[in-house]
């Protein structure tokens, strides 16, 4: 029979890569615990309209959607902003403002497979509902920034951008589709911009603006009142020791976003460099819920471990392992009673569950990158001691039990 493979573009993790996966996992939570964040959980599949409400048919295409056996129109989450906000606007509308919520999932998107682009990958993110003061955009991309810090990233470029002027110089353009216009700007298609807006008043202005590094220049093309949102962000995150970028071209793919914006790129990792997309959208009026502000963004978790990588981030000490091995069969159950109780004090324990000889066992506690192997022989056994080999430098001594802790922690 042919061999059954996995599906093109999902990958399946190792022991190792699911170890280091939590500790990344881990650290990242560790920082969205400190800003105040509080997890929740939707289901992986949606009904596909939420996801066509306001991006449209077109992202149909990239997704996993499919009828049930009930006729149901149903898709495997692209992205959790729209569930998050899906059971917002069911559950959590009259919860004490602002509301922060943080999720971490697997998300599907029919995508063309390459490095760091996956048909299943995961997206580790936060809304925040209930204000748009500056200073509460500028905490929540200080977090998105010095998550990214607290996972051990280094080199990483944070841009923030506002898409209020960019969406009022093209509505004074007389633009009818901006969003199409918003995407060739998201998909770097500068030639395509150019091309669409050739001939029409403003268009050297709004290049010029899409180009703009500097505040005071961006203040000369439109003006103090367009900018000064803009830059009082980035005057808070200076504040919050976050070094931000300005960058009046980030667009954003999806057709939600309203205001400010902001992406967090790993130069390092080329093409699919970008780790993180966020900013201020509107979905709740869509889904029948009260208007309130909403911001958020995702972290792509396994771009964060390609980056960690190419970094040469060494990955941290693996927690030590106790081997337990009993010479010959008398001596099982003794080992089986230590093993026990040494796990009970929270070390992690393995023992020989295959009845190898001592040299065998010994062999496999080498290859399991044991720390310690812990002997139990009838002599010692009788005298309440064990042998404890150190695996590392092949020392061997004898430890009394109730010390054996003490010296294997
Ligand atoms: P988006 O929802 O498109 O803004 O994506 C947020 C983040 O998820 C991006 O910045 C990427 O880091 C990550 N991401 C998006 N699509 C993929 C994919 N197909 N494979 C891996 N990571 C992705």
């Amino acid at each position: 029979m042919a061999s059954i493979g996995k599906p093109r573009g999902t990958r399946d993790f190792t022991p190792e890569e699911m170890e280091r996966r939590r500790r990344v996992e881990t650290a990242l939570r560790e920082v969205f615990r400190r800003y105040g964040y509080r997890e929740v959980a939707t289901p992986t599949m949606e009904h596909l309209e939420l996801f066509t409400l306001k991006s449209g048919e077109a992202i149909v295409e990239e997704t996993y959607a499919f009828t049930d056996k009930s006729g149901r129109e149903l898709a495997l989450r692209p992205e959790l902003t729209a569930p998050v906000m899906r059971f917002y606007v069911e559950q959590m509308q009259m919860e004490p403002k602002p509301l922060k919520l943080l999720y971490f999932g697997n998300c599907f998107r029919y995508d063309r497979p390459q490095a760091g682009r996956y048909r299943e990958f995961w997206q580790m993110g936060c809304e925040l509902i209930g204000t748009r003061t500056p200073e509460a955009l500028a905490e929540l991309i200080a977090l998105a920034y010095h998550a990214l810090r607290g996972a051990g990233l280094e080199d990483i470029l944070l841009r923030v951008g506002d898409l209020a002027p960019l969406r009022a110089l093209l509505d004074d353009m007389g633009v009818e589709d901006a969003a199409a216009i918003m995407r060739l700007i998201d998909k770097g298609d500068r030639a395509g911009v150019e091309g669409a807006l050739a001939g029409r008043p403003g268009a050297d202005t709004f290049l010029e603006y899409l180009d703009c590094a500097e505040a005071a220049a961006l203040e000369d093309l439109v003006g103090k009142e367009q900018t000064s949102r803009l830059t009082g962000v980035l005057d808070w995150l200076s504040d919050m020791d976050t070094p931000a970028r300005l960058d009046p071209s980030i667009a954003r793919g999806l057709d939600y976003y309203t205001g400010i914006v902001f992406e967090i790129d790993a130069p390092a990792l080329g093409a699919e460099k970008q780790l993180c997309g966020g900013g201020e959208y509107s979905l709740v009026p869509l889904l029948g819920g009260t208007e309130t502000p909403t911001a958020g963004f995702a972290l792509g978790f396994d771009r964060i471990l390609l980056a960690l990588e190419r970094e040469g981030r060494a990955p941290e000490e693996k927690e030590p392992l106790v081997y337990v091995t009993p010479v010959g069969e008398d001596m099982l159950r003794p080992a089986a009673r230590l093993a026990h109780r040494l796990r009970r004090q929270g070390l992690r324990v393995d023992m020989d569950l295959m009845r190898r000889s001592v040299s065998k066992s010994l062999q496999h506690a080498h290859r399991l990158g044991a720390r310690h192997a812990v002997i139990v022989g009838a002599d010692e056994w009788a005298r309440d001691a064990v042998v404890v080999k150190n695996m590392a430098s092949g020392e061997q001594r004898e430890v009394a039990v109730k010390e054996l802790a003490a010296v294997i922690w």
